[in-house]
């Protein structure tokens, strides 16, 4: 048998003991959050038809055109056997609404969160299993509830003390204006063909608005000059858009309107809006949402306004290390130390004793000496250690020192007397 040695697969990540305690704490914060504002959780399965995503985040789409994982479990698959990892949350959950029946009487305040897979080249800021918080309000027409989501986005920043980052708006319109808007697009792209790439090329007709999203240096000039959907919008579009942004002003919340923001899926419409940061490199959006109110008809449900948006975990995470000292979170209170079999007994039963009244505590496993078992224990990060040995059985006692406060002597005390003790020192 080959001794080769197996890896996690390229662009998807361990985190290990030493990353967790950050997660678990933005995952605290979050639920917190979510509370706050009425949100509840929905937890959909990871594996969804593909024709799912086909057709809720749409054909021509980065996502769908070339980064999904999709498989079948039969031979000569056609479209309808074909399964998919989720790259995104939003077609789940609005699948799960329509299938449970969740809007039929009230509107619904629901979030994600969770692993999602796409098949793009890895970087830093880009895997390709990451995490996703996805946050959505389906039944409400806005502005009201797009300037509460955006409001919830701003709280999250602040109470992560993070100011490097900031919000970008746009309105896509409805689909006649956006259609509108597509016929003079076309016209001006084909004038301009000579400087469209590959992409470009092939969403000139399928996707034009797509073309104007394009990162490539050398058509920013031609993205910049192209007539803009903004400048097309009617009253009512422009009436939502105006009305967000008074909302945003009344509790001051900067944003700027961007005109070529048009986010990667095909779902949306009127408000779109990203959260960007110049200190992740090419890697800058944190997060991007907007509103869908033609997607839970197009999959299927009764017509249904909705808004939504999908934070990206890894690039908060990464945001928040760059802006915070490396304050280590420590994990464990108390270290038992233990020598000798009815010391080890008795130390089993202590520990048992301390976790019962809620401090989190180690015993030391196995049989090693006083020196390295203080060792560990003071790498463990607790507060205190407690010693048993031979003396202490015998006595009845146990030994307490503080290993965060140099000028408290270690002090041995009856037994019995632990827990008093503790809850002084604790
Ligand atoms: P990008 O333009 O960076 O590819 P996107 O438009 O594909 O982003 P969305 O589909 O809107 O991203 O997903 C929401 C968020 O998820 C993004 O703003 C980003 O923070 C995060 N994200 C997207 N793709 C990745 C990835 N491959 N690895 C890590 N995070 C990602
Ligand atoms: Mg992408």
């Amino acid at each position: 048998m080959s001794k080769e040695k197996i890896k996690a697969l390229r662009g998807m990540n361990d985190i290990l003991p030493s990353d967790s305690p950050k997660w678990q704490k933005l995952e605290r914060t979050i639920t917190s959050l979510m509370a706050l504002y009425g949100f509840e959780n929905i937890r959909t399965p990871i594996m969804e038809e593909t024709k799912l995503f086909a057709r809720g985040i749409g054909d021509v789409t980065d996502i769908v055109e070339k980064e999904m994982y999709s498989f079948s479990m039969k031979p000569n698959p056609t479209i309808d056997d074909m399964m998919t990892l989720r790259p995104e949350f939003t077609a789940g959950i609005v699948r799960a609404v329509i299938e449970h029946n969740l809007v039929y009487d009230r509107p619904q305040k629901l979030f994600s969160f969770g692993p999602v897979f796409r098949h793009e080249r890895p970087q830093k800021g880009r895997y390709r299993q990451f995490h996703q918080l996805s946050v959505e309000a389906l039944g409400f027409t806005g502005p009201d509830i797009d300037a509460e989501l955006i409001a919830l986005l701003n709280r999250l920043w602040q109470t992560l003390g993070l100011t490097d980052i900031r919000l970008e708006l746009n309105s896509l319109g409805n689909i006649q204006e956006r259609l509108a808007h597509r016929q003079v697009l076309i016209e001006y792209l084909e004038k301009y063909k000579d400087s469209l790439d590959e992409d470009g090329l092939r969403r000139m007709y399928t996707n034009p608005l797509r073309v104007l999203d394009t990162k490539n240096p050398t058509m920013q000039d031609m993205a910049n000059a192209a007539p803009k959907l903004f400048d097309f919008l009617g009253t009512e579009s422009r009436q939502h858009y105006d009305e967000l942004c008074e909302r945003l002003d009344q509790i001051g919340i900067p944003y700027t309107l961007n005109t070529r923001l048009v986010r990667g899926l095909d779902y949306y419409n009127l408000t779109v809006f990203e959260w960007v940061t110049d200190k992740l490199g090419a890697q800058g959006t944190v997060c991007g949402g907007g509103r869908y109110d033609g997607l839970v008809e197009m999959l299927g449900g009764k017509p249904t306004p909705a808004v939504g948006f999908g934070l990206g975990i890894e690039r908060l995470l990464e945001l928040m290390e760059l802006n915070e000292s490396s304050e280590k979170t420590v994990t464990c209170d108390i270290y038992v130390i233990h020598q000798g079999k009815q010391a080890s007994l008795k130390a089993f039963e202590i520990g048992e004793l301390c976790r019962s009244h809620g401090y989190h505590t180690q015993v030391h496993a196995g049989s090693t000496g006083f020196k390295s078992q203080f060792k560990r224990a003071d790498n463990s990060g607790a507060t205190l250690a407690l010693i048993l040995g031979d003396n202490e059985i015998e006595t009845g006692t146990i030994g307490i020192k503080a290993l965060r406060n140099s000028e408290l002597n270690q002090q041995n005390i009856p037994q019995s007397e632990l827990i008093n003790q503790l809850k002084r020192m604790l």
